[in-house]
């Protein structure tokens, strides 16, 4: 019974937790935070030319890549935050306690790591993402889903391996908090 309820909330191929799981979780968190007046970080991370990647390696190759990806960011996560795959190529991240600011440090920490690991014929693999923020941007789930996508499309737009804070896109440099000490 366990293993079936697992399958059912896992995708099978990367480890990391599936597109249903996310529909569930999502408005979970979003209902913590409300009470604990806290906020989310909600990341959409879709990898580059990976149509291009399947067609010159084949789908064995582009399956190592789904699982090398997916084991990279949640090296990088905490462990409160929830990866999942939402579907083909495309991943989203729930950073709950996260500032747009913060996740999009992590976001970068993610394709620094990604650089170092070697794929078919030591091709690189990059990624664009997009950020959005509860309540910032919006208190409803599927609005801020759309809001992290669209980011998404911009850093796609604007060459992609980047990350793209919605509501930033006009600002070419991100303000960071920088702790001197
Ligand atoms: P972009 O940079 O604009 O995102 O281009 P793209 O080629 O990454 O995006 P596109 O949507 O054109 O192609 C996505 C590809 O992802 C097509 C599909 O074959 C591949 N794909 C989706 N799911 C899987 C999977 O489970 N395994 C493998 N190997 N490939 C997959
Ligand atoms: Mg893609
Ligand atoms: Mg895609």
């Amino acid at each position: 019974y366990e293993n079936t309820l697992k399958s059912a909330l896992v995708d099978a191929l990367t480890g990391v937790f599936n597109r249903r799981y996310y529909e569930d979780i999502l408005q979970n968190e979003i209902n913590r935070a409300r009470r604990r007046s806290g906020l989310i970080s909600l990341c959409v991370l879709d990898i580059d030319n990976f149509k291009h990647y399947n067609d010159a390696y084949g789908h064995i190759e582009g399956d190592k890549v789904l699982i090398t990806f997916a084991s990279v960011i949640k090296k990088c996560l905490r462990r409160e935050d929830i990866v999942c795959r939402y579907g083909g190529e495309e991943f989203v991240v729930i950073m709950p306690d996260s500032s747009a600011e913060n996740s999009y440090m992590v976001m970068n920490r993610i394709s620094e790591d990604l650089k170092k690991e070697k794929f078919y014929d030591s091709k690189s693999i990059s990624f664009s993402c997009g950020i959005s923020c509860y309540p910032k941007d919006t208190t409803d789930k599927n609005e801020l889903f759309i809001k992290a996508d669209k980011a998404m499309y911009i850093a796609k737009a604007n060459g992609k391996n980047q990350v793209c804070i919605y509501g930033n896109e006009r600002r070419n440099k991100i303000r960071l908090e920088v702790n001197w000490n």
